[in-house]
């Protein structure tokens, strides 16, 4: 069993990691099995950001061959050193699942020799927690750039979900900062998980990681904008069917290097960002329309707001007749609350009254919508920004200070490629 010196070494350097949020993956027990994974229930504790707080984080190995200079866990650093075998995690898996402590695991690994024996030790592990421990609990695995793509294959026909770090929004920023990676390395395994060969091969998708794959960016640590990596993030849900790009603000581990900012990206630009992924996926909208290429999301208002602040011409729009494309773009209306209007106004002439049955933010919708005519909105142009502005600063105070509340912040890089 592993000691509690090296448990504490090897979770305390990944418990920052922020790309293990689990969903999709559903796999019944079987007779003398342990646990299951389920789409809804593996991972019910998320943080506001989408975090997930209930899989046993752990890495396999924080000894890295790799001198990656924003990373604690890098070759030149000064930090306690730990491995873990096989064995070791999957008796502490099925300890902490039989407890139960967690519902799944999140296993990476730093670079320990090579990719190839990283990623031979990674599959190992979840082979036997597979076959010899009848686990059936939801596992994320890192996979490691560079491996051998047979072992990349082999460990999505056991892991729920893959994710390989894209890391650095740039192939400079990786030369400057990531010297032994590189973006083409890192790509080639997310194209291989996507192929339709793989798709072919193994059709059941529950056979081969139904929960899909996964990236993490590190945000603040190089120069990119927010229109860069939100670019970059559209190509890859495009290119390799995503299920998620999580971004993570940087946090100074290492001053010593004078390419790395000396302070954090901060958690408000973490949270623009997740917004704007939001509107990516969910809404219609493009990274172009979002925010400019060489520009940063707006500070004062959620991306939605900035982008209709911009586009007044297109408001106010009437409730009782605007499509749903054009309801989801209205500031305060979410994508439920859009469908919901689209039910309720087949049998009535809604108003506002209505709207705020319906959970639409009207602090915000007011000043975009008319209901049968009506517009209750702020007509100056200068007062309805500072109200909205107003609005967002008292919403962001709660939401942040949840998370420093509970410690979650922290988005150290530890252990990953
Ligand atoms: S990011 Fe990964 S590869 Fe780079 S130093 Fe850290 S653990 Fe090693």
């Amino acid at each position: 069993m592993i000691d509690a010196n090296r448990l504490e070494i090897l979770t305390d350097s990944a418990k920052y990691d922020v790309s293990c949020s689990s969903s999709g993956s559903k796999r019944q027990n079987v007779k003398g099995g342990l646990g299951n994974a389920s789409i809804g229930g593996i991972c019910h504790s998320f943080t506001p950001d989408g975090r997930c707080i209930s899989l046993l984080k752990i890495l396999m190995s924080n000894k890295c061959a790799y001198d990656c200079q924003y990373c604690v866990n890098r070759r030149s650093n000064d930090v306690p050193r730990a491995s873990a075998t096989p064995d070791e995690i999957c008796e502490l898996t099925a300890a902490f699942y039989k407890r139960n402590y967690i519902e799944g695991l999140f296993l990476s690994s730093a670079v320990e020799y090579s990719p190839d024996r990283t990623m031979e030790r990674l599959l190992e592990t979840v082979i036997k927690l597979r076959k010899q421990y009848c686990f059936n609990g939801y596992i994320h695995l890192k996979g490691i750039p560079g491996a051998d793509p047979l072992l990349i294959e082999r460990a999505g026909m056991y892991a729920d979900r893959m994710s390989f770090n894209i890391e650095l929004p740039s192939e400079s920023s990786l030369k400057l900062l990531a010297p032994q990676k590189n973006k083409a390395a890192i790509v080639k395994p997310m194209r291989q998980l996507s192929s339709g060969i793989l798709r072919e091969k193994y059709p059941k998708r529950s056979r081969f990681l139904p929960a899909g794959q996964t990236t993490q960016m590190i945000v603040g640590a190089s120069r990119e904008t927010d229109g860069q990596i939100l670019r970059l993030s559209e190509s890859l849900y495009d290119a390799f069917s995503l299920k998620r790009v999580y971004f993570s603000s940087y946090v100074p581990v290492n001053f010593k290097n004078a390419f790395l900012p000396v302070q954090s990206a901060g958690l408000l630009r973490e949270h623009r960002l997740y917004q704007a992924d939001w509107l990516l996926r969910f809404y219609g909208f493009s990274a172009a329309e979002i925010v400019g290429e060489n520009g940063n999301l707006a500070e004062e208002y959620d991306p939605k707001c900035a982008w209709a602040i911009r586009h007044m011409e297109q408001f106010p729009v009437e409730v009782n007749a605007a499509p749903v494309e054009t309801l989801v773009r209205v500031p305060g209306i979410g994508i439920k609350s859009a469908y919901r209007i689209r039910e309720a106004r087949r049998y009535t002439r809604l108003t506002f009254e209505d709207l705020k049955k319906m959970r639409v933010v009207m602090k915000r919708a007011r000043h975009f919508i008319t209901a049968g005519g009506k517009f209750y909105g702020e007509e100056n142009f200068g007062r309805m920004k500072n109200l909205l502005a107003m609005h967002e600063q008292s919403e962001n105070a709660e939401q942040l200070s949840f998370l420093k509340e509970n410690e979650i912040v922290q988005s150290v890089i530890t252990g990953q490629l």
